[in-house]
């Protein structure tokens, strides 16, 4: 009887910057990440707004991400200040970056009760340190069951 082999994902086709210029339509910034109840309840104040997310990638390094398009992104994609961009703008690089990555390691949160499902099972003693004094109640996981 034949065996059916598990097959490897073909890798996902290249995206090149100017069919993407992802790059240059947010702002992102390294922020701590919640080992302690401040910093959990911090990145709750930062998805309690719109257009605002936080990622954790592949190395434990977490950010708060703004959606906002640069002023410099022109309809073409291209940048109307390429030769004097800034250094992170110099960074970017398409063989590395979140939408060419074969690796899809990081995890983002999108609103508060994604980030407080991962604080419990990640961080349990700082969610607990924090599920009644800081989190609405429509918003936090529900009870893990004890065997
Ligand atoms: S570096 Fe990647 S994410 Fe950024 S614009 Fe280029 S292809 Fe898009
Ligand atoms: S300055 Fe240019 S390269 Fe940098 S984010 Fe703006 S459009 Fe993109």
């Amino acid at each position: 009887m034949p065996v059916s082999l598990p097959m490897a994902e073909p890798p996902k086709p290249m995206v090149h910057c100017l069919d993407c210029a992802r790059c240059c339509t947010y702002v992102a910034v390294g922020i701590n990440a919640p080992t302690r109840p401040k910093h959990a309840t911090e990145i709750l104040w930062f998805l309690y707004h719109d257009k605002t997310s936080v990622y954790v990638d592949g190395d434990g390094e977490w950010c708060v991400q703004f959606e906002s398009r640069c002023r410099n992104l022109q309809p073409d994609n291209l940048c109307a200040i390429y030769g004097v961009r800034p250094h992170i703008c110099r960074t970017f690089d398409e063989n590395t970056c979140e939408v060419n990555s074969q690796e899809g390691t990081s995890h983002t949160f999108r609103a508060p009760e994604e980030f407080l499902a991962y604080l419990q099972q990640h961080y349990p003693r700082v969610y607990r340190q924090i599920e009644r004094t800081h989190t609405v109640a429509e918003h936090r996981p529900k009870p893990v069951a004890r065997g």
